[in-house]
This record gives C-alpha cells, sequence and structure tokens, in this order.
C-alpha cells in the first residue's frame, strides 16, 4: 500500500479513516494490526481484501494494481486468493456446520460430492470433524469460530484476514484459534489480524500500529509466544 487514504461523505462532514498510510505486507508474514477504536484498522481490512476501494493511493496485490483491475477481477481475486475471518463469525444460521463451508465452493461451481469432500477436509483439519451436521446455535463459540476459519480456508487462499478474530472468545478458545493460525503460517500462509489484545499479538512476528488514520509504528516481534500446549490435537 502506498499513501493510501480513504474518506467518508457523512452529509456536511468528512471522515478521514485512513491519512497516508504507506505498509508492505510480504508473502507468508503474519502480522497484527493494533490501535485504538476508530484508528482505521477493519477500513484497511476491507481495502486489503478487494471488500472496498480507497479514496486516493495506491494498493498492489500479487503485483496487481487492485484499482486498475475490474469488478470481475477483483470478485475473483477476492474468491480465490483471499479468506476472510470475521469477530461476530457470520455463520448463517439456518446451515449446518458442513454446509456453511461448502458455500464458497457454490460460487465456484464445483459438484456437490467435490464439495462436500473439500468441506469435510477442511473442518478435520480444525478438530470438528465430529460436529458437521450441528448447526451454528449448536457449537460453542470457539467451534463456530474455527467453522467460520474452516469456510475461509476451504478455497485455499494465500492471503487469511481476520478482524478480531478471537474478540467473542474467551482466552482457552482464542489460544485454539491462534494455534490454527499459527500452523497456517507454518504452511506458508499469509496472515493478517486485527486485534485489541497484546496478548494476542504476541502470537505475530510483526506488529502495524494505528491511530487517527496513520500508521504510527511497525515493529517487529522478537517474543512469539508458541504455547504448544494450547494445540489442537
Ligand atoms: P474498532 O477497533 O472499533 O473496530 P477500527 O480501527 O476498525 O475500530 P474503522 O471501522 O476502520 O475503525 O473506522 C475508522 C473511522 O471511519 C471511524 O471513525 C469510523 O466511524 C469511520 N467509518 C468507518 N466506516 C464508515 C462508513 N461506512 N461510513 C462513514 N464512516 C465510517
Ligand atoms: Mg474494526
Amino acid at each position: 500500500l502506498e499513501n493510501i487514504c480513504k474518506v467518508y461523505q457523512m452529509g456536511d462532514t468528512e471522515v478521514r479513516a485512513l491519512d497516508g498510510v504507506s505498509l508492505t505486507i510480504r508473502e507468508g508474514e503474519m502480522v497484527s494490526l493494533m490501535g485504538p477504536s476508530g484508528s482505521g484498522k477493519s477500513t484497511l481490512m476491507n481495502i486489503i481484501g478487494c471488500l472496498d476501494q480507497p479514496s486516493s493511493g495506491s494498493y498492489r496485490l500479487v503485483g496487481r494494481e487492485v484499482a486498475e483491475l475490474g469488478e470481475w477481477d477483483q470478485a475473483r481475486l477476492r474468491n480465490q486468493e483471499i479468506g476472510f475471518v470475521f469477530q461476530s463469525f457470520n455463520l448463517l444460521p439456518n446451515l449446518t456446520a458442513l454446509q456453511n463451508v461448502e458455500l464458497p465452493l457454490i460460487y465456484a461451481g464445483m459438484s456437490t460430492a467435490e464439495r462436500h469432500g473439500l468441506a469435510r477436509q477442511a473442518l478435520t483439519r480444525i478438530g470438528l470433524e465430529h460436529r458437521i451436521h450441528h448447526k451454528p446455535r449448536e457449537l460453542s463459540g470457539g467451534q463456530q469460530q474455527r467453522v467460520a476459519i474452516a469456510r475461509a480456508l476451504v478455497n485455499q487462499p494465500k492471503l487469511l484476514l481476520a478482524d478480531e478474530p478471537t474478540g467473542n472468545l474467551d482466552s482457552k478458545a482464542s489460544v485454539e484459534i491462534l494455534a490454527i493460525f499459527q500452523e497456517l503460517h507454518r504452511r506458508g500462509m499469509t496472515i493478517v489480524m486485527v486485534t485489541h489484545e497484546p496478548d494476542i499479538a504476541n502470537y505475530t512476528q510483526r506488529i502495524l500500529r494505528f491511530r487517527d488514520g496513520k500508521l504510527v509504528a511497525d515493529e517487529s516481534n522478537h517474543q512469539i509466544m508458541i504455547d504448544r500446549e494450547g494445540w489442537p490435537a
């Protein structure tokens, strides 16, 4: 990202959500975004994920200038290269875990058998093979978030974006989610995560700090916490 600005027009007033942000995230990095409420973290995540456009500045994703791509190419980039995980899980309540995870594959135009196979694999990878027919309300918060992660991963994206993925979870469930992220990172996935909690940010190798829409610190973290105890079997 180079000199990214995002201005929202609210009637007569302007909200400058991002104000000249420049940064590079390299393939395979695991990065935390931190900063007070309203500092622009989610706005930046939406731009990185091609869910929103900056008002000015340049954003290149895997070498391509995103603003120069058409709607269709942007959607393809989003669906094939990027997985999203949110604080509120965003699962569809009337679908089972398996059906929720299958959703992105329906858009990819895959056969039912192929979809079942891949969704089942993704759920097994995060330790939920015994819960695939449960609906979200029949799962714990941590399990729901793991379903959301399986859904984000079922397309095998290169980049995982997680906006406060542990924001609604207790510390045990948070550690489980972090352990999954670390395992994905170890296998080469690029992960960008927003968090308010220093303990959670300590799981990542780099911490970017924001204030009032500006990047105010870019720190490498030498004290990465690896809690093998918390890793799912
Ligand atoms: P939090 O930690 O509370 O999630 P954040 O760092 O993610 O905060 P953003 O959601 O990126 O903050 O918001 C940055 C600023 O932009 C805020 O002042 C917010 O009110 C404003 N904002 C965000 N989205 C919109 C929108 N769609 N329209 C107008 N203003 C917006
Ligand atoms: Mg936010």
